[in-house]
């Protein structure tokens, strides 16, 4: 049975496509749309399908059920060399004996293009790709990025409808990763053609793609552009799996006006939040805060914004200095024992001649506007454990200021 949900517009088309290994469900009634000419990545965690959602549309594997349809055509039992599709792999799979101009030729040299055409199609590919000096060397005479880039235009020297991408940058250093990020973005608007790209790193998938479809067990949980996505996530496992966040659990206990309401949230506080899911009175909520967008202060907010601000009391329990930002852990309720433990993001401008910083163990403001607390409409406890924890291991997380303790300002334990 299909969704039947699917839009014309789309280019590359997955109807219920479902893929089983004996009792496992590796891929579970996917359905979504590629547009043509878009950056489109599946990111997610390792296991959760997104290389066997690729290995389908190339037609390395069959669905179990579904279809794909590429350009209005159904490709799905369509053999591997009949699709208009060519595959970029981690491990290059050059091969070593030809040059890079022999490498890149091979497929033209196979569909028994005229001598002329191979050499116009190889020269144009070597231009895009930056290697027109390089061409009579061999793969081993050249670095990883060059290797990286010489597979990319071997895929798309033969014009694919859509070049799919499998963790192409996985081998490289970060240096080298950074700068072949640049570089294919410059291809792919430089050649216009259709990127089906699969990570498990969510900076790249974020820094690279149109639009991104984030997989876990099989299933897309959220597709959406990437500011979408970290800004808007919509289950903790989105929430958790792109960035970082701070997951709060409450019941609504005040509907203050038709946007926002008041949440109460055990050993911690009455808290305000944008009700954009237009949630009920005594409904159970789950709320997702970026760490970026909590505040450190050593005096307490005065501009409240009539109320829509946040305000407490926390104790710092951990903070990481980074250069362009410090991480802090703080805690706020009766006890360590019984408190929830937060993550706050500062970023510096002028850390050392404008800001008095804030250190280990010292007493401060928490505060956040209702704005950005973001409603979750999924949660589930075991997501928790993507998020990153403070340091264990004693003294490893505290700052070269840690025995310094200013007096404690003034603290009420109330909120505001
Ligand atoms: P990774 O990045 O680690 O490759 P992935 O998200 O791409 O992860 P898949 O490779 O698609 O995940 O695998 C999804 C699930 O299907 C995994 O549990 C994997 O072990 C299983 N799987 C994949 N290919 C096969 C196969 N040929 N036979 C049996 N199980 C398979």
């Amino acid at each position: 049975m299909h969704s039947g949900v699917l839009k014309l517009t789309d280019y590359l088309e997955f109807d219920g496509v479902t893929k089983r290994f004996g009792s496992l469900t590796a891929v579970d009634r996917v359905t979504f749309g590629v547009k043509k000419g878009e950056f489109f990545s599946l990111l997610g965690p390792s296991g959760c399908g997104k290389t066997t959602l690729l290995r389908m549309v190339a037609g390395f594997e069959q669905p179990d059920e579904g279809r794909i349809l590429l350009n209005g055509v159904d490709i799905t039992r369509m053999p591997p060399n009949k699709r208009h599709v060519n595959t970029v792999f981690q491990n290059y799979a050059l091969f070593p004996h030809l040059t890079i101009f022999e490498n890149i030729a091979f497929g033209l040299r196979l569909a028994r293009l005229s001598k002329e055409e191979v050499a116009e199609r190889v020269h144009e590919m070597l231009e895009l790709i930056q290697l027109t000096g390089q061409a009579h060397k061999k793969p081993t005479q050249i670095s990883g990025g060059q290797k990286q880039r010489v597979a990319i235009a071997r895929a798309l020297v033969l014009k694919p409808q859509i070049l799919l991408l499998d963790e192409p940058l996985a081998a490289l250093d970060l240096k080298l990763r950074q700068h072949m990020q640049i570089e294919l973005d410059t291809i792919h608007d430089k050649v216009g053609i259709t990127f089906l790209y699969v990570t498990h790193d969510q900076g790249e998938a974020m820094s690279l793609s149109d639009r991104i479809a984030v997989m876990n067990r099989g299933r897309v949980e959220q597709l959406d552009p990437p500011a979408r996505l970290y800004e808007a996530p919509r289950s903790s496992f989105v929430a958790a799996f792109i960035g970082d966040t701070n997951f709060l659990e409450g019941t609504v206990t005040q509907l203050i006006d038709s946007e926002y309401c008041r949440i109460e949230v055990e050993d911690f506080g009455s808290v305000v939040c944008y009700n954009d899911k237009h949630i009920k009175l005594g409904a159970k909520v789950y709320l997702s805060i970026r760490p970026e967008k909590m505040h450190l202060t050593h005096d307490k907010p005065v501009n409240l914004h009539d109320g829509k601000v946040n305000v407490f009391p926390v104790t710092v329990d951990q903070l990481v200095y980074q250069g362009a930002y410090t991480r802090f852990w703080v805690w706020n309720g009766k006890s360590k024992d019984d408190c929830w433990e937060l993550s706050v993001l500062q970023v510096h401008s002028r850390y050392l001649l404008d800001q008095q910083p804030i250190l280990w163990d010292q007493k401060v403001w928490l505060s956040w506007h209702a704005d950005d607390g973001f409603m979750l409409e999924n949660y589930d406890a075991k997501d928790e454990n993507l998020l990153s924890y403070p340091v264990t291991e004693e003294g490893e997380a505290t700052s070269a200021g840690a025995d310094e303790h200013p007096a404690e300002a003034d603290h009420d334990n109330g909120t505001v």
